[in-house]
């Protein structure tokens, strides 16, 4: 049997694609969302792929998810910390509370998730973590810097979390996306979103799936010399 997957937000958008390339490509996947059960169950009815709600924000919930999903599955081998949110404004008129809910869903939540995991994954030997940054954490964006500070804490969480795993077997990459046609990408105002994809040289938002290949390539056990690493995929809107 393959080795058991735990996809964060994983049954929508991106997360949901994730979860049906790492089943296709013959994982044993569990789903994680927070509060559109419609969406969830939906996903379920489609795919075959449990799903279990919880917020990823609360290291409590996180933890007992955890607990939870190991005795009724079995031990999680591979994490994807892909949830996330943004709740954009200029700086200026950015509420507290949209600072604190987006730091604490995107980057918070890698804590939350990875400290549930990592003693089971030290035990075993083995264990793949990836964490979805984003282009906005590499080159920054007008009116998110709550959501770009996340981003780039993801970075360097990854980094810093790849030196630890190496030795236990646990490799840890990050895919920073560029954008991509989900729900997320849709709330951005249809001007502002042409100027964007003028700016991409591919010409066009990428597909959830464009990322979710990525995921499968780096989680691959043959892909055991691969940490610390961040794959971009953005369609070329950003190198360095
Ligand atoms: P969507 O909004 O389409 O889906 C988000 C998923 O995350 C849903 O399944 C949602 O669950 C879940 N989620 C949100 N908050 C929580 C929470 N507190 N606890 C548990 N689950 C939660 O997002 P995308 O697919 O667009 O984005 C996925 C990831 O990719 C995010 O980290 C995002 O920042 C990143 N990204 C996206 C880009 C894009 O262009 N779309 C670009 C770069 C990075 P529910 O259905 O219950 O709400």
């Amino acid at each position: 049997m393959g080795r058991i997957a735990l996809v964060t937000g994983g049954t929508r958008g991106i997360g949901r694609a994730i979860s049906v390339a790492l089943k296709d490509a013959g994982y044993r996947v569990v789903a994680n969302y927070c509060g559109n059960v419609e969406a969830a169950e939906e996903f379920t009815n489609e795919t075959g792929i449990p799903a279990y709600r919880f917020d990823v924000s609360s290291f409590p919930e996180c933890d007992a998810a955890v607990q939870k999903i190991v005795a009724e599955i079995g031990p999680i081998e591979i994490l994807i910390n892909n949830a996330g949110i943004t709740r954009d404004s200029t700086i200026h008129r950015m509420a507290y509370q949209q600072w604190e809910d987006v730091i604490h869903t995107n980057l918070t939540s890698c804590f939350n998730m990875t400290r549930s995991v990592i003693e089971s994954m030290r035990d075993r030997g083995f264990g793949r973590i990836i964490n979805i940054g984003s282009v906005n954490g590499q080159a920054g964006q007008y009116g998110q810097v709550n959501y770009a500070a996340a981003k780039s804490g993801i970075h360097g969480f990854t980094k810093a979390l790849a030196q630890e795993g190496a030795a236990k077997g646990i490799t840890v990459n990050a895919i920073a996306p560029g954008y991509v046609d989900t729900e997320m990408v849709r709330s951005v105002p249809h001007a502002v979103l042409e100027k964007i994809i003028a700016r991409i040289p591919a010409g066009r938002l990428g597909h959830a799936e464009d990322i979710a290949r990525g995921v499968v390539f780096l989680v691959a056990d043959e892909a055991d010399f691969i940490t610390g690493a961040t794959l971009s995929i953005n369609g070329g809107q950003h190198m360095y």
